[in-house]
């Protein structure tokens, strides 16, 4: 047996192991506060160029960037797979499919999405005035990311960010800094300036350090309770934060759906990514009639369920991130087994294997008051409620501090869509679940806990410009009713622009023009006098 021989760790170092071996993934830089601050500087000399950079050319670094990822599409995938413990299949499907259909959107689109907007200011418009908004970058982005999907996450923030015009500055997870690495490299590749993109890798203190250091904006996913730290220290400096939290999705499943295809989306919704996805469904309620028939279609599929290390391709289960993550699944398991649920299959860890695994885990006989009901448990458990009627299945979803997505199951679609609009979440979708951070197109985000402000999107493209509005007058020789030069007459004025100007009626306001053309020519006497 050969000992392997790791290089002793530097005090300015971090290294990153695969969760499913143990194994050494690599090694990168901690950088300190003060290396951040530089970083941030740099950035904002680089700003003062990219800003001025053409779309065109923007949009030609973005292709040629998802050219390198696809020339290193089974690498990419590995190293994923290697740092973050998820399965190479979900890599590809989750992570570098919709990353790269977000990259060729915001290249092709940026620009039009951005294109000067003329408002319509209405009565105004007849008086020679127009208004138009205008959309800057703002300046240096901080992108703050989890390791849970360390590479689609902050590349498809960056990418947008980079195509709004601004620099970035960007803290990956200390859990997945390998790829945060990658992610500079890519864009170096594909020939990025030097500076507008740069990875600050390091703990929670990096990134600490880049909310203290007076970026304009920060782009924060995580936990809650980091979250609020978040916004709490930005707020010192008034730099703006979206928040992107977690979840505790609910998925409510009606008598009338497709039970098999529902059964493998509960699945899959629960399961995949080791359940570690913020929007992973997390509670299940199931109609009362159909509970016994669809607990146990569940059991059967999630017993089925390939468990090992994710470089195999047949595995559809990898391990879990961490020891800290596991032992918050163990502690929710354990919780459920206490307060009187039944674990019908997994519950506990899978010793089979090196790394931190857990077995998919079905839980029936949940209910919301229960703590793990209401916690977000970011692992491979699901478990099971039960309703009678559509407004309990309703309150029952919306009973939660969360609000990221959630997923309705019928036959009926006026009934999916009744349903869908009554629910608290930032997404919710109809006979589907999980998977719609991967498009690009839409915006991404919640409501309550889950966090404020979009990623994705049009919407989250506005995240990252500042919207300028640039008002005319053409009219150069008339003074404004309004301006100074107050008298009985100017209170007059008002009163009949409150009643005729600002009903919005043409009609109405032609009332108001012989007094109007009275307050201008006592405003032009004023001033000849
Ligand atoms: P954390 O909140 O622990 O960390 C998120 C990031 O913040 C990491 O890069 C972390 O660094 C960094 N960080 C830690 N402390 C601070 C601090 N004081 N100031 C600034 N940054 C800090 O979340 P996880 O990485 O554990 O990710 C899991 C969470 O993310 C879950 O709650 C999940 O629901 C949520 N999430 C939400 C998504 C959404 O779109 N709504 C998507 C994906 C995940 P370090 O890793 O070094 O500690």
């Amino acid at each position: 047996m050969s000992a392997v021989i790791q290089a002793p760790v530097k005090e300015n170092e971090i290294v990153s192991y695969n969760p499913a071996t143990n194994e050494e993934v690599g090694r990168v830089k901690n950088f300190s506060a003060e290396e951040v601050r530089q970083a941030v500087e740099n950035s904002r000399k680089a700003f003062q160029v990219w800003r001025k950079t053409p779309f065109a050319e923007r949009r030609r670094i973005v292709m040629r960037a998802r050219e390198v990822i696809l020339a290193q599409m089974d690498e990419i995938a590995k190293l994923i797979s290697d740092e973050m413990g998820k399965p190479l299949a979900e890599a590809m499907s989750a992570e570098i499919a919709p990353v790269l259909d977000l990259m060729q959107f915001f290249a092709k689109n940026t620009e039009k999405m951005l294109r000067p907007e003329k408002r319509n200011i209405g009565l105004l418009g007849l008086m020679g005035r127009s208004s138009k908004i205008i959309y800057k970058p703002l300046g240096v982005v901080g992108i703050i990311s989890p390791w849970n999907f360390p590479l689609s996450i902050p590349l498809g923030e960056v990418v947008m960010a980079l195509m709004a015009g601004n620099t970035v500055v960007l803290k990956p997870s200390e859990l997945t800094p390998v790829i945060g690495e990658k992610i500079a490299e890519i864009l170096e590749v594909a020939r990025l300036p030097k500076n507008v993109l740069q990875v600050v890798s390091g703990d929670g203190k990096t990134g600490s350090a880049l909310v203290d250091a007076n970026v304009d904006k920060i782009m924060f996913t995580g936990s809650v309770a980091t979250g609020k730290k978040v916004a709490e220290r930005a707020a010192k400096t008034l730099t703006p934060v979206v928040l992107e939290l977690g979840g505790k999705d609910p998925m409510i499943v009606f008598a009338d759906s497709n039970l098999d295809k529902a059964s493998s989306a509960a699945v899959w919704g629960a399961f995949t990514n080791s359940g570690q996805a913020c929007s992973s469904v997390e509670r299940l309620y199931v109609q009362e009639k159909i509970a016994e028939k669809f607990t146990r279609l569940i059991v059967e599929k999630t017993e089925e369920l390939q468990q090992g290390p994710g470089s195999d391709e047949d595995v559809e289960i990898g391990s879990m991130s961490s020891e800290t993550q596991i032992k918050i699944v163990e502690d929710h398991v354990e919780e459920f087994r206490k307060s009187g649920a039944d674990i019908l299959t997994g519950g506990k860890r899978n010793e089979s294997f090196k790394g931190v695994f857990f077995s998919p885990t079905v839980i029936k006989g949940a209910n919301n008051e229960m703590r793990p009901m209401r916690e977000e448990t970011f692992g491979p458990t699901l478990p099971i409620a039960t309703f009678k009627t559509e407004d309990e299945a309703i309150d029952l979803a919306n009973d939660t501090d969360f609000g990221l997505t959630a997923s309705v199951w019928t036959g009926d679609l006026t009934r999916g869509k009744r349903v869908a609009e009554k629910i608290l979440a930032g997404t919710v979708m109809v006979n589907e679940v999980l998977y719609t951070h991967g498009i690009g197109q839409t915006p991404w985000g919640g409501f309550k806990d889950s966090g404020y402000g979009r990623t994705h999107g049009k919407e989250g493209l506005m995240e990252l410009v500042a919207p300028q509005h640039i008002h005319i007058n053409r009219f150069l020789l008339t003074p404004d009713v309004w301006w100074f030069g107050y008298s009985k007459n100017a209170v007059e004025t008002f009163k009949q622009m409150s009643k005729t100007f600002s009903s919005g009626s043409v009609f109405r306001t032609l009332g108001f023009m012989p007094q109007m053309w009275k307050r201008i020519k006592e405003l032009t006497k004023k001033k000849g006098e």
